[in-house]
């Protein structure tokens, strides 16, 4: 089982401090006993320019047997002998994940006392693991290093070079190429490997959960794909899992709560044109939407990504709406909806117009089919940009309202916020801000893919030099108004 760690450098930062920050000395080769057999760590290469660090880990089959956990997977017959004759002397696994954290757990706190400065930058990486055990294929192996900011290039390896029309085997050949942080690449490998392997060869304990989220830390609970890994990470102990999900449901929510951002998003449209008190931004969207609602005629709506429901309130005022449904994927917003909106306390003429649920708008969701109208207010950019497709399909291919409102912040905006740092985002959950042009690219291929008009317009003051604060697309089913008119 083999893995390395590689980075370059320059004469001012050499290559070689990778040897500080993994606290391993480049000069010296170094065996360590862990649990599953012996770990060497050494560097074939180490000059200031280039620097890789290998960890080889010499599993002892015997001593895993013995331990009684490294049982195979086949059934009760062949598992004696599995347990001899398996991969996991030759492929990246568990154990090597198990061996990482051993060997360099100061570097994965991030710990480093002579080059501390080093420690807390990104550094160019590159991660190096030549047979990885990966259930799902390169496609999953992409799909849970690809957010993380990782270029992955993943190839399958045949199941005999010899033969090829048996087809790939489940390994594949992994290299991580990117700008991190040392201690985030550790925890990311800490993580995956076991994911991707998806056979942990110890028991899981209750520890096991504060384990994944100490690991995961700043990353996980943002993780498209948190749900495929946390389950697998705790081998599918569904109480575990659910248990490992809400707490990282609430970590994501404090970071959201704890950022500034909050405040500039809902902050005072200074150039408002009215005498009084400025409107507050987030009250100038609420007006543009509903505008947009009434012009489309919209009586069944969708708010999709609700939040706290302050539009679902709005929308329940405007008698000719018939029914709002708002969907999110935190229960804590909705909970606060409800509370908010007095759903226990309504009359039932009007609670029969609102339902809360819960639901992720990058599934197909069969409950969503059939409405009007679906308003996506600041919601695109709280995803990852490769998650946006499957929200493009969820949305406009499956569920396909007569009309789709999706309102997102204007990057070139940000410079006219004063108290915004520059190159900052407005939110500390947004993935991504656009200028118009990049807007408008996205708005036009998603009306082009799936048989849409669209058009945009300006929410706040539309500045002559940056442009309005927040931007708006309308997006009409070019077969929905025609029939009604003919
Ligand atoms: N629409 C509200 C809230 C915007 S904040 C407003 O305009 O004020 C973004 C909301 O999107 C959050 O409540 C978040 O929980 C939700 N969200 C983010 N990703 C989501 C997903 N994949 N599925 C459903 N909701 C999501």
């Amino acid at each position: 089982m083999f893995l390395t760690i590689s980075t370059t450098g320059s004469a001012e930062y050499p290559a070689t401090d990778l040897g500080f920050l993994l606290h391993k000395h480049p000069e010296k080769a170094q065996s360590f006993a862990t649990s599953h057999g012996t770990a060497h760590v050494f560097y074939p290469e180490a000059s200031e320019r280039r620097c890789t660090a290998a960890l080889l880990l010499e599993v002892d089959p015997v001593a895993l047997v013995r331990r009684g956990k490294g049982k195979g997977r086949g059934g009760p017959s062949d598992m004696a002998l599995a347990g001899y004759v398996n991969d996991r002397p030759y492929a990246a696994s568990s154990l090597l994940a198990v061996a990482l954290s051993a060997v360099f757990s100061t570097a994965m706190k991030g710990v480093c006392r002579t080059r501390p400065e080093r420690a807390a930058e990104p550094l160019p990486l590159c991660v190096g693991i030549p047979a990885l055990p990966a259930k799902g294929g390169a496609a999953v192996v992409r799909a849970l290093f690809e957010p993380l900011g990782w270029t992955v290039t993943a190839e399958p390896r045949a199941l005999d070079e010899r033969f090829p029309e048996w087809g790939d085997s489940r390994y594949v050949a992994l290299t991580l190429e990117g700008r991190l942080r040392l201690s985030d690449a550790l925890r990311h490998l800490y993580v995956l490997l076991p994911v991707l392997d998806d056979a942990k060869h110890y028991w899981i304990a209750s520890d096991e959960v504060d384990k994944l989220l100490r690991a995961g830390d700043g990353w996980l609970a943002g993780h498209p794909e948190q749900k495929l890994i946390t389950s697998r990470y705790l081998s599918r102990r569904w109480s575990l899992t659910r248990q490992a999900m809400e707490r990282l449901e609430l970590a994501r929510l404090a970071a959201a709560d704890d950022s500034e951002a909050e405040e500039i998003d809902n902050a005072v449209d200074e150039t408002a044109d009215t005498e009084e008190r400025p409107v507050p931004l987030a009250v100038r969207r609420r007006e543009a939407i509903l505008g947009a609602l009434r012009a489309a005629a919209a009586g069944r709506i969708l708010d999709l990504g609700c939040g706290q429901g302050q539009l679902v309130g709005e929308l329940l005022k405007d008698a000719r709406i018939t029914e709002v449904v708002g969907v999110d994927v935190s229960v804590r917003a909705l909970t606060a909806a409800a509370r908010r909106l007095r759903l226990e306390r309504m009359p039932e003429r009007q609670s029969d117009r609102v339902r809360l649920i819960q639901g992720s708008l990058t599934y197909t969701d069969t409950r969503l089919k059939g409405y009007d109208a679906a308003v996506l207010s600041e919601v695109i950019e709280h995803l990852d940009l490769p998650r946006l497709p499957a929200l493009e399909y969820a949305v406009f291919g499956a569920a396909r309202p007569a009309s789709v409102i999706v309102t997102t912040p204007n990057a070139e905006y940000n410079v006219r916020w004063e108290t915004l740092p520059a190159g900052r985002m407005r939110h500390g959950d947004h993935r991504f801000e656009w200028t118009r042009a990049q807007f408008r690219h996205w708005a036009q291929g998603v009306a082009e893919r799936r048989g849409y008009g669209v058009e945009f317009s300006a929410v706040g003051d539309d500045d002559p030099e940056v442009g309005p604060p927040t931007q708006m697309a309308v997006f009409s089913r070019s077969d929905a108004s025609e029939g009604v008119a003919a």
